[in-house]
């Protein structure tokens, strides 16, 4: 059997069924079969359920359904699940829902194909990476693990710690749900058509870490980050007023001069802890 992400099949399936890559819909296909592989291996375990977001013409959902139990897979374009009901018609364990993944209830879909925790793996279009990682962890469902292929830049900011220079307010509010780590690079190269910039694979492994409410988090870290030349205390001002602002810093331990970038989500969440009970 051919593999569906080599160029050749790629072209030869676009064109059997009327397609080009649209733009719109970040669709640059996977075309080396070696990342391919490595993507499955890390994203789910033998046996393991997965849920995929945006199959495509199906390079990854192959090699996926090949490892796991069962693969639900999440596709906007008709087109592309016209392709797929072909490409992957030797797969009994793959159910393609033609939807839009930020619109779909993550937790009524595994409950409805799942028998219980399962994991989340794509090639995620570029546009919607943050609100894909987002809608997936804030689901509620029982999600083992999530592997995503996004932009490099995007990878080194959800890889980065408190003082790095990615770090910010994207993986301040993602280490809320749990340990974010980066697992390979992949060049342009890799994919038809080449898109613009290199990407790399992340793997969210998520953990219940905080204590503090996620609302009251979500709202420390905007504000903390607000503006990333000013203090904490000039940011956090803005949210509580000075004064309380000051004792709010006090309390936690943090240096009023210090900037943002300097605190892990630990420390904000000892901070946010203090608001939430002033
Ligand atoms: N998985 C394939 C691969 O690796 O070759 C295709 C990946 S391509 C980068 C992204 C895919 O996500 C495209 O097929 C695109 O149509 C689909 N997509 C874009 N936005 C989507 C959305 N909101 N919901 C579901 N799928 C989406």
């Amino acid at each position: 059997m051919e593999q569906l992400s080599s160029p050749k099949k790629i072209k030869e399936t676009l064109e059997q069924f009327g397609l080009s890559p649209l733009k719109k819909l970040g669709q640059n296909f996977l075309k080396d079969a070696n990342i391919t592989r490595r993507i499955a291996e890390a994203a789910v375990l033998p046996g393991e359920d997965v849920l995929e977001i945006g199959p495509g013409l199906g390079a990854l959902t192959d090699v996926l359904a090949e490892r796991a139990g069962r693969v639900v897979a999440v596709e906007i374009d008709s087109g592309m699940t016209r392709a797929l009901s072909h490409t992957l018609a030797h797969r009994n364990n793959v159910t393609v829902l033609h939807a839009d993944i930020l619109k779909t209830d993550i937790k009524k879909v595994a409950e409805e194909y799942f028998s219980g925790s399962f994991a989340v793996a794509g090639n995620l279009p570029y546009y919607i990476t943050s609100k894909c990682l987002f809608a997936v962890l804030e689901s509620g469902a029982p999600v083992t693990r999530f592997t995503a292929m996004v932009q490099k830049e995007v990878a080194e900011r959800l890889a980065a710690k408190a003082g790095d220079k990615d770090y910010g307010a994207l993986k301040a509010s993602i280490a809320y749900y749990g340990a974010v780590q980066k697992i390979l690079n992949v060049p342009a190269g890799c994919f038809l058509p080449e898109p613009d910039v290199d990407s790399a694979v992340i793997q969210f492994t998520p953990s219940k870490t905080m204590d503090v409410e996620r609302k009251i988090y979500a709202r420390t870290v905007k504000a903390l980050f607000a503006m990333r030349r000013k203090t904490v205390q000039n940011n956090l001002k803005a949210m509580l007023g000075a004064e309380e602002a000051s004792a709010a810093l006090e309390l936690a331990g943090i240096d009023p001069k210090a900037r943002a970038e300097t605190l892990s989500p630990e420390i904000i969440a000892r901070l946010a802890d203090i608001i939430a009970q002033s």
